[in-house]
């Protein structure tokens, strides 16, 4: 998820790019760590394991040990260099171990069985350092380079293209002293990003109230925090505190002094390792030819460069900042009905104002909303929408899963089976707690199906009268986004190429697109029903439109002083700069509230490792799914003929086109900043396109 989401979900990208990142770290993209010795997964003779437990782990070493041959096998390929005698044996390599990790990514994720789940993350362990070991390997590299497919499909020259890519961001072509630099550089960083992210994990702070100071608060939270023996309520600095604190609490001083706390996490600690972070990526990117981390990784995305990010960055603040001021405007008002001499609103005022002026000025109460949202009902209704324009029918698929409560489906078009996917949609103990579409068969035409898996956690899991809430709702529409993408894209002929294979700052944009639909009334009247068979009144589906462009311009601005935080402190060398005096310039310069005093959000800002320069990615999404539903929008939004045109030029390519090209193939122009400026109430004359 975004940082500091500002009470609502704003996208599911952190839980979704953990699924990808396993592709992509197996793929030939990623940073490099050290390859281990020790490639068995047994836990040693003394440890028991469950029967089912065990035999996945022979399943395992079984896998290992054919991936571990065929390393050998690709490193000592023999000229002549073909498609037919490199390309052919590296993506059979590829479907290999993109399945293998896949599943075992999945199953440390939701098994039941915790033997399981520990033996899955060993081999996940496993199978990661052998993609890493592929994708630093010389020999395979000379090989890939000499092949000429001059005169080969395009598909294939794509795959060619962005393994040799990949190849040379890992400095793969570079002489062996300048490699074992490389090497030794990406391992800093591994173990630095570790620290970093363990030092914002395991500081959690709290503050003492006295009880009177949770007015405001929901009753239930209330009775959850009990009075202790000096008479004072904890309250600390997780989520399950801070959100509704910030959105409820009457106190301003509870709301500041928690944010006061909740910003101060991983400091000072994480001050040196986040300079050390820095310096060690910038060395690594001119080790690598780059001037500064930001080009280097930026050079396999859309945007390409530090340079077009920057100006996507400026040009997304011009945008959103008349929209802030106008929210922030908003805001204020609100303010001075409580407080008459305010003069600005403060950051840990802005939550609980927005949440006051839903409450009143657009009655959108999530209680009152769920009756409509019973959780089979909004399964069914999303299967009706997909089948509809798509022209697919899904049904059940009779098969063993993990657990009982998984459910398991097929996509049909006409009489073919194309594909085939699990739910596991409810929470259970030992289960992964976020939301996230999980690739679990890499699809390969003519060979193999392309399976995937949506992992949740929504109510009605026993009760079929369980409802869900309406941002529940959304979440699904986000994660089925992912994975009709991942299944209509796995019909390619190159596992690299297969499925989400997209540039990472595009892997947002259909899943965001699909949450439009959403706020579609004939969609919705065509599921949300409640018990008593009445469907969502009109009035409520427009004040839930209405009700969410309030504070988009606000939320933006903050996202793009985020975004501007994480590039510029990637796109200088780190030694000419202070973090704290860089930040508070570039939030002085951005953001649309001040800087609240004693705050340290560099140390705390766990996207800074994850992420690194590239938390743009969020905002370009977004801005490429509103200009991709502008059609829909104009066109109709239950227009089969345009989603069978979005499916062919969008999602069926995969990988096997640069994003830029899908997406002028199906708008038949460049994306643009338009459709953005228009959701935001902007006059779009000034958007041209993204640059
Ligand atoms: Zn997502």
């Amino acid at each position: 998820m975004a940082a500091d989401s500002h009470g609502k979900e704003w996208f599911m990208g952190m839980a979704f790019s953990r699924a990808l990142a396993l592709v992509l770290l197996t793929g030939l993209i990623g940073c490099a760590s050290p390859a281990s010795d020790d490639q068995s997964v047994a836990d040693g003779p003394e440890k028991t394991l469950s029967p089912e437990a065990q035999a996945f782990q022979e399943q395992c070493d079984d896998n290992i040990a054919r991936l571990e041959q065929g390393l050998v096998t690709l490193e000592n390929l023999a000229p002549p260099f073909t498609v037919d005698s490199v390309l052919n044996p590296l993506n059979d390599f590829q479907i290999l171990l993109y399945d293998s990790a896949s599943r075992t990514g999945l199953y440390e994720a939701v098994h039941p069985d915790a033997d399981l789940r520990d033996v899955a993350g060993k081999c996940t362990a496993a199978y990661s350092d052998i993609g890493t070991r592929l994708s630093l390997s010389r020999p395979l590299y000379e090989a890939v380079a000499a092949v000429d497919v001059g005169s080969a499909e395009p598909d294939t020259q794509r795959f060619h293209h962005v393994t040799l890519q990949g190849f040379r961001l890992s400095g793969v072509d570079r002489d062996k002293k300048t490699r074992e630099k490389i090497r030794a550089l990406n391992d800093r960083i591994t173990k630095l990003g570790q620290a970093f992210d363990k030092n914002i994990l395991e500081d959690v702070r709290y503050i003492e109230v006295s009880p009177q100071e949770l007015e405001g608060l929901p009753e239930d939270y209330i009775a959850g925090k009990p009075v202790g023996e000096n008479g004072k309520v904890r309250i600390s600095t997780r989520y399950v505190d801070t959100i509704p604190v910030y959105t409820y609490a009457h106190s301003d001083e509870l709301r500041r002094e928690l944010r006061q706390q909740d910003r101060s996490r991983a400091y000072p600690e994480n001050e040196q390792i986040l300079e050390d972070l820095l310096s060690a990526r910038h060395e690594l990117a001119q080790t690598l030819g780059f001037d500064t981390f930001a080009d280097l990784v930026t050079a396999d995305k859309m945007t390409g460069s530090a340079g077009r990010a920057q100006s996507f960055i400026d040009d997304f603040h011009d945008l959103v900042q008349p929209a802030a001021r106008r929210d922030l405007d908003r805001l204020l008002a609100e303010l001075k009905t409580l407080d008459p001499d305010a003069t600005q609103v403060e950051r840990w005022q802005a939550m609980f104002l927005e949440e006051r002026i839903r409450r009143e000025q657009y009655d959108v109460d999530a209680a009152k909303m769920r009756q409509y949202f019973p959780y089979r009902k909004v399964r069914d209704g999303l299967f009706d929408l997909v089948s509809h324009l798509f022209g697919v029918t899904i049904r059940p698929w009779d098969t063993d899963t993990w657990h009982p409560a998984v459910e398991a489906y097929e996509m049909y078009e006409g009489d073919k089976l194309i594909a085939r996917f699990y739910m596991d949609m409810h929470p259970r103990e030992g289960k992964y707690q976020h939301a996230a579409a999980f690739s679990t068969q890499v699809g390969i035409r003519d060979r193999q199906l392309p399976i995937s898996t949506l992992v949740c956690n929504f109510a009605g899991g026993n009760n079929p009268d369980d409802v869900m809430e309406f941002s529940e709702v959304r979440t699904f529409l986000h994660e089925f986004g992912h994975l009709l993408h991942a299944l209509f894209g796995g019909q390619q002929r190159w596992a690299a190429l297969s499925g989400i294979a997209t540039e990472w700052d595009f892997a947002e944009a259909p899943s965001q697109m699909l949450e439009e639909w959403m706020y579609d009334k004939a969609t919705l009247q065509s599921f949300a029903i409640n018990a008593e068979g009445e469907p969502i009144p009109d009035d409520l589906v427009e004040r839930l439109d209405a009700a969410r462009q309030f504070g988009e311009g606000l939320t933006g601005n903050l996202q793009i002083f985020y975004s501007a935080l994480s590039l510029t402190y990637h796109n200088q060398d780190p030694a000419t700069f202070d973090l704290m005096d860089r930040m508070l310039e570039l939030e002085a310069h951005y953001s649309p509230m001040p800087h609240q005093d004693d705050t340290y959000f560099y140390a705390n800002l766990g996207h800074l490792n994850g992420y690194s320069a590239i938390y743009y990615t969020y905002m370009w999404s977004k801005v490429i799914a509103l200009d991709l539903f502008s059609e829909f929008a104009e066109q109709g939004l239950r227009n089969r003929e345009l989603a069978q045109r979005y499916r062919k030029a969008i999602l069926e390519p995969g990988g096997s086109k640069p994003a830029a090209t899908l997406i002028e193939d199906f708008l038949g122009r460049p994306y643009s900043m338009a459709a953005f400026a228009r959701s935001l109430g902007v006059s779009p004359a000034g958007a041209g396109p993204v640059e």
